[in-house]
């Protein structure tokens, strides 16, 4: 029989509706405490999106409560194993959207969304020369691991995708355009805005990179460097069909490099790639400049 590990991640996420979802919040997060689950979850009226760890047991009783709301009882929970709590915090935040998107005229992926493509079925897409592959996630989720040939969209952040869209209107129309991003929340809007704005081929990967990752048929495959998660492990495998290879650059010297760390100059706390080679001569500093306030605090703090 297989170890048991001591805890579990859960990522999950429903777009349904919620009824004064500020006071849903307030209750959600007295419930989390009493479980002691740790981690990130933001609920709005359009539904709920979080990431969370606790003990095997405290995993397995969030999961049962929330199967008995009718509202989350066909909810998707991706689950990973885990050595330790990997939040530090608990956070229930009250939102307006469980993806930033502040679209003029919102929009519901009940109602509108791309065609939800299953691992196997993704993967059978991809290999189609004549598909559009898009990144729906941040550039610095992009650069330590991606699928093979997806876009790097240039945009600082996931409200700036429909303007991207826009831009980029001829690259994509008469195309399959195939959509991913870490679990499949975001996708679930960018793809129902694509939609909605007249792209007649869109795609998305059901449930993200992680269900792909995990998926028996797909195990990953494709996928070149590692998936960037929002809590401490900073960045997880997911091709264990071909494994894991370094795409990922060091920020100062270009060698490869899939070490995110923030710099330390507090004031800045930029997260970069560093090799350890570079990390040791610039005192983990982003710049010229955080490298000179860090000698002088060390200066400050030894006289
Ligand atoms: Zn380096
Ligand atoms: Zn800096």
């Amino acid at each position: 029989m297989k170890n048991q590990s001591p805890y579990k991640i859960l990522l999950y996420y429903k777009y349904v509706h919620i009824d004064d979802h500020e006071t849903y919040a307030k209750i959600h997060l007295k419930f989390c405490e009493s479980l002691g689950v740790k981690g990130r979850i933001l609920i709005a009226e359009e539904g709920i999106n979080g990431t969370l760890s606790g003990t095997t047991e405290q995993a397995n009783a969030y999961i049962y409560a929330m199967r008995m709301d009718p509202r989350f009882t066909d909810m998707t929970f991706k689950i990973d194993d885990a050595e330790e709590h990997v939040f530090k915090k608990l956070y229930v935040r009250p939102k307006k959207e469980i993806v930033t998107m502040n679209l003029e005229k919102d929009l519901d992926p009940n109602h509108i969304t791309g065609k939800r493509l299953k691992p196997a079925e993704f993967l059978e897409a991809m290999k189609d020369d004549n598909v559009i592959i898009v990144d729906v996630r941040n550039d610095y989720e992009y650069d330590i691991g991606h699928f093979r040939n997806a876009i790097r969209p240039d945009v600082k952040n996931f409200k700036q995708f429909p303007e991207w869209a826009r831009k980029n209107k001829d690259m994509l129309k008469d195309k399959k355009i195939l959509a991913y991003c870490t679990g499949g929340v975001r996708c679930e809007k960018f793809s129902g805005y694509l939609v909605r704005e007249g792209f007649t081929d869109v795609n998305q990967l059901k449930g993200g990179i992680i269900a792909y990752s995990k998926h028996p048929e797909t195990k990953g495959s494709m996928f070149e460097g590692k998936c960037y998660v929002f809590d401490e492990r900073i960045a997880v495998d997911v091709n264990f069909a071909e494994g894991t290879k370094v795409v990922g650059k060091c920020f100062h010297c270009g060698e490869p490099s899939d070490r995110y760390v923030n710099c330390a100059n507090l004031s800045c706390h930029t997260q970069f790639l560093c090799c350890e080679k570079c990390d040791e001569k610039t005192l983990r500093s982003c710049s010229k400049e955080c490298e000179e306030v860090i000698r002088n605090y060390q200066i400050q703090s030894t006289d």
